[in-house]
């Protein structure tokens, strides 16, 4: 390590990023590239990728390690930066959430709908719905409730019911209208009979998994990786002054930072809650677990949804592999749960948040990029998306 630390220290680089997710290796990608840039990555995890990361299992199967991960975008750009480093399969991702001893479309939609209820009365509340929204139209569940037809009103509460109000307290531990409504609205009713949980123009899987995708964007030379390391060891930062030190010299390049924003800031305002999962796999020796990837559970068992990835991976290896996501607290100093998958989205944090964001205003050099770091609800494609514009604003 001695050795490592003085080849590291001497090679000076121009640009440190904390995190080897999206957003930390595309800017990488873009400075090494476009600007020559001499860039260290570094990742307390012993992998590249961060949530993204997949690998296959002791059974061959392709796994994501941190939950299921399908690409969808209407971001023409975004697509086509990320198609120079993998090819792509097709896949559509569909979801079924087991309501009332049935398995339904989620989002729900007019095929769910004719599913649970008598067909005289799913035929007059399509009608209603299309009169009311249009066919094709996502309504939103927090929107729906607000209705003023009194038909329409129950079965918004039957929705709101059976498909979020569980689902949304095992996940946020908080009901829909407690968290921002941006959450519950990425699974809008949808007045419409296409089964898909997307309807984005770009839908495919990386021909040969994430992992591969990010071992292509930072294969550079001038791009260094630092794994299985933590920043707060090896980096600091005199909050009074900007300066900033890595390995006990002075830094005088650029920091990209893309992990949590309080943590960074010592949490001088508080610390910034999030949420975390207990991923349990299982292998089983069947060959196939369940009908779609993904069914969710709002309102049996203490976890959310199971999904098996060889619908995903569409591999014809034997057996196969599950994951159940258990909700939990994140907790910082439990192995268990130390994890933030989610940061919480409310008015209280939102406040929080913003002390957070100006102060860091002031560092010229830091530049906080991320789900994490930006405290917000980014996708894949949105991350990839954010750092090219971070890329473009700031440093080309
Ligand atoms: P991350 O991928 O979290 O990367 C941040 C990195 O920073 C991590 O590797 C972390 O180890 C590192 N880091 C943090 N702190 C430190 C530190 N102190 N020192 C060193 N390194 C540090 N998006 C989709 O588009 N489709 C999906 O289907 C989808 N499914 C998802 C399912 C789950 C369960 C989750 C949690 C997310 C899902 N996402 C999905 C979102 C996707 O994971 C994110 O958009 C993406 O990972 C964000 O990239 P990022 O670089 O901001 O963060
Ligand atoms: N949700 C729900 N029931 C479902 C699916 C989703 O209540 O069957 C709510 C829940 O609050 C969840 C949010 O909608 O956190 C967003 O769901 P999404 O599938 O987008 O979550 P992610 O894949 O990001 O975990």
């Amino acid at each position: 390590m001695a050795i490592l630390q003085l080849f590291l220290t001497k090679l000076m680089f121009d640009t440190i990023i904390i995190g080897a997710g999206f957003a930390g290796s595309v800017l990488a990608e873009r400075l090494a590239t476009q600007k020559n840039k001499r860039v260290l990555v570094i990742d307390k995890r012993r992998h590249i990728g961060g949530n993204c990361y997949d690998r296959f299992d002791d059974h061959g199967v392709l796994i994501h390690q941190y939950g299921p991960h399908l690409f969808h975008t209407n971001n023409k750009p975004v697509f086509d930066y990320l198609s120079q480093f993998t090819q792509w399969k097709q896949y559509q991702h569909e979801v079924l959430a087991f309501i009332d001893g049935q398995k339904v479309p989620v989002p729900f939609n007019l095929n769910s709908l004719h599913a649970l209820f008598p067909r005289s009365l799913a035929d007059s509340l399509e009608l209603k719905l299309i009169d009311k929204f249009g066919y094709g139209v996502k309504v939103p569940i927090l929107d729906l409730r607000k209705v003023d037809d009194s038909e329409l009103k129950l079965l918004a509460d039957y929705i709101y019911d059976k498909i979020f109000v569980n689902y949304t307290a095992k996940q946020w531990g908080k009901k829909p209208e407690d968290i921002s409504a941006e959450v519950t609205a990425r699974v809008p009713v949808h007045i419409s009979r296409d089964n898909r949980y997307f309807q984005d123009k770009y839908q495919a899987i990386p021909k040969y998994g994430y992992t591969r995708i990010f071992e292509n964007i930072l294969n550079h030379p001038n791009i260094s990786l630092m794994l299985n390391t933590d920043f707060k060891d090896i980096f600091s930062i005199d909050f009074k002054t900007g300066s900033m030190r890595f390995m006990d010299s002075p830094f005088k390049g650029q920091l990209i930072f893309t992990g949590l924003i309080d943590e960074l800031f010592d949490s001088q305002f508080g610390e910034l809650p999030y949420r975390s999962l207990d991923f349990q796999f299982e292998h089983l020796e069947t060959e196939q677990y369940q009908e779609k990837t993904t069914i969710n559970y709002p309102n049996d068992y203490a976890f959310t949804r199971i999904t098996e990835f060889k619908h995903i991976s569409q591999q014809t290896v034997s057996g196969t592999t599950i994951v159940r996501e258990f909700p939990q607290d994140f907790d910082r100093n439990d192995p268990k749960k130390n994890i933030p998958y989610y940061p919480v989205f409310t008015p209280e944090n939102k406040e929080k948040l913003d002390r957070y964001l100006s102060f860091s205003k002031q560092f010229k050099n830091i530049t906080l990029v991320g789900r994490l770091a930006e405290n917000r609800y980014y996708d894949m494609d949105d991350i990839v998306a954010r750092a090219l514009q971070v890329y473009t604003d700031k440093f080309a």
